[in-house]
């Protein structure tokens, strides 16, 4: 097991950078998920990790070794790609050895390894089958176990949940996270979607062109969001993201969503985070923005604030109802118990919790406090 670690790792095609000077340390037996829109440099790094693509600078190591010159081969790391790329004659016995044949491994040590990962993957009653035989699922598994017989020091996976549907999604993530914690080895894994990133990441990097936005655990890149563009990234449904003017309501420090003296009055504590700023960018998730009758009781705590909004779309997702309400002509995703699912046109409250409220500074983007 080992290790990873960039260092100024830069990307250059030609004149145009697409990675540029990342440094990350991934600790041995790590499991860490860079996420970020497409086209921001994901697929690029994991393969200079994997010696599929030259660096343009800085460095790599791999178990304290800098592999930057070092073959695919001689890296001691295993990749699983979006197509996993069996070969339809053989079985999935062979599909699994075919590594270990052409490393020209003893039969039975082959015959050990291959049923180890049969077992650990759930292919042991499989393993005559063709792939042609198998469901999406499990030739994912079988793309997995050709990579575990190898005993890699560092798993590579690069968006290899993309091509099933949504349902064996869910359940290959938690197989996938089943599998680092019983073997236990360092995993770097590439993906689009901040859900996978969520559920499986001992830490998560999320990337934007090129760079790295922020680092930390999913608790962490969830409940403290660096900058708007990772509050906005990670957590659906998305957080609302508004910029508003700072005002004063009753000489305290206040937000106002629009002109007509809409606004929610900050306590000492947030507002602290203000500074000097004439207008910020406030985040608000949805699940902090609560939908209420009007004639709920009222929120009693500054921290919770009702403001009148009327509802534009209700969509009800059974345990709650997510509802689209508009608000000072803006509109904002918020909310509401299972059982209210209000028609639109309904004048309704909504409850802010200021405990939850994210400030972003407007022009940088970066988290106030
Ligand atoms: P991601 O995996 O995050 O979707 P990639 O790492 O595949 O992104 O690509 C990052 C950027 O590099 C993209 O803008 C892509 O068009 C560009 N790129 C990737 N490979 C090449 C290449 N061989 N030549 C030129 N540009 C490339
Ligand atoms: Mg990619």
């Amino acid at each position: 097991m080992a290790g990873v670690s960039l260092n100024k790792v830069t990307k250059r095609y030609g004149d145009v950078g697409v990675v540029h000077g990342i440094d990350l340390e991934i600790a041995d037996g790590e499991f860490v998920v860079m996420v970020g829109p497409s086209g921001c440099g994901k697929s690029t790094t994991l393969r200079m990790i994997a010696g599929l693509e030259s660096l343009s600078d800085g460095e790599i190591s791999i178990g304290r070794r800098v592999v930057n010159t070092l073959e695919p081969k001689d890296r001691n790391i295993a990749m699983v790609f979006q197509n996993y790329a069996l070969y339809p004659h053989m079985s999935v016995y062979r599909n699994i050895a075919f590594g270990l044949y052409a490393a020209k491994l003893p039969k039975p040590e082959i015959d050990r390894k291959v049923r180890e990962a049969a077992a650990l993957l759930g292919l042991t009653e499989l393993l005559e089958r063709r792939p042609n035989a198998l469901s999406g699922g499990q030739r994912q598994r079988v793309a997995m176990g050709r990579a575990i017989v190898r005993d890699p020091t560092v798993f590579l996976f690069d968006e290899p949940l993309s091509n099933l549907d949504a349902q064996l999604r869910g359940q290959m993530r938690t197989e996938i996270k089943r599998l680092h914690q019983s073997i236990g080895t360092t995993i770097v894994y590439v993906t689009h979607d901040q859900v996978e990133a969520m559920t499986l990441a001992d830490r998560i990097v999320i990337m934007r062109e090129g760079r790295i936005e922020q680092v930390g655990t999913p608790l962490d890149v969830f409940h403290t969001p660096a900058t708007a563009f990772v509050a906005g990234f990670i957590g659906t449904p998305t957080m609302n993201l508004l910029e508003v003017i700072v005002t004063s309501r009753n000489g305290a420090p206040a937000l106002a969503l629009g002109p007509d003296q809409v606004a929610l009055t900050l306590p000492p504590d947030a507002a602290a985070r203000l500074g000097q700023r004439s207008k910020v960018l406030m985040g608000l998730r949805p699940d902090d923005l609560v939908v209420e009758p009007t004639d709920a009781p009222e929120a009693s705590s500054p921290r919770r604030q009702g403001l009148a909004a009327t509802v534009v779309i209700a969509e009800p997702l059974g345990v709650t109802t997510q509802v689209i309400v508009q608000l000072a002509g803006r509109e904002l995703v918020g909310m509401a118990d299972g059982r209210f699912v209000p028609a639109a046109g309904t004048a309704v409250k909504i409850a802010c919790d200021l405990d939850r409220l994210h400030l972003f500074d407007a022009e940088t983007r970066l988290r106030l406090g």
